[in-house]
């Protein structure tokens, strides 16, 4: 993994490429505590705030850049707007720096430990989001737009959880709900 000063380093040049230099300047460090999400970031720091989950990343090293940019951008909205939320302009932006979904995408990948509402439930049709503490065992549809019972048109895209954020004010519901 890349020490903390090797993070700082890719932050600058991340900020370059994808901001124009116009991110805020943010202290980047590791959490050894954090178990249950794989970033924080903390706006009422000065400089603010970007926390890395050394367990999280020994285990998913190439999810880090992805992740330290998703900070950046949450970082740089802020910055420009007060704005801490997953919105239109943050989606844009993500867009931009070439990343594709709000949350860390399970896929086929094993959790790498089960602790408390991890996993966002998540329809895309009409942007209804669920906290699960646990793993769904089968396919779900959104409860919301199939009139009745199942319907996989109206699937349910399962995500997790991998940050934390604190004193947001337009913070999203599910990721509020995240923090314990
Ligand atoms: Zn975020
Ligand atoms: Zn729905």
């Amino acid at each position: 993994m890349p020490t903390e000063t090797e993070l700082q380093l890719l932050f600058a040049e991340l900020n370059n490429y994808y901001f124009n230099g116009e991110t805020p300047v943010c202290r980047i460090r590791y959490n050894s505590r954090f178990s249950n999400s794989a970033g924080r970031i903390t706006y009422s720091t000065r400089p603010v705030l970007i926390e890395l989950s050394v367990k999280h990343f020994r285990e998913h090293p190439e999810a880090l850049r992805e992740t330290l940019l998703h900070e950046m951008i949450h970082a740089w909205l802020y910055d420009r707007a007060g704005d801490t939320g997953h919105g239109p302009e943050f989606r844009k932006k993500m867009a931009e720096c070439g990343l594709t979904s709000i949350y860390h995408d399970l896929g086929n990948m094993k959790p790498f430990n089960e602790s408390a509402k991890r996993y966002i439930l998540r329809c895309e049709q009409c942007a209804l989001e669920i906290l699960r503490r646990r793993l769904p065992r089968a396919a779900m549809s959104c409860g919301r737009c199939s009139k009745q019972g199942y319907d996989p048109r109206f699937p349910l895209t399962l995500l997790e959880v991998t940050e934390t954020r604190e004193l947001g004010m337009t913070v999203p519901r599910a990721a509020f709900k995240s923090q314990r």
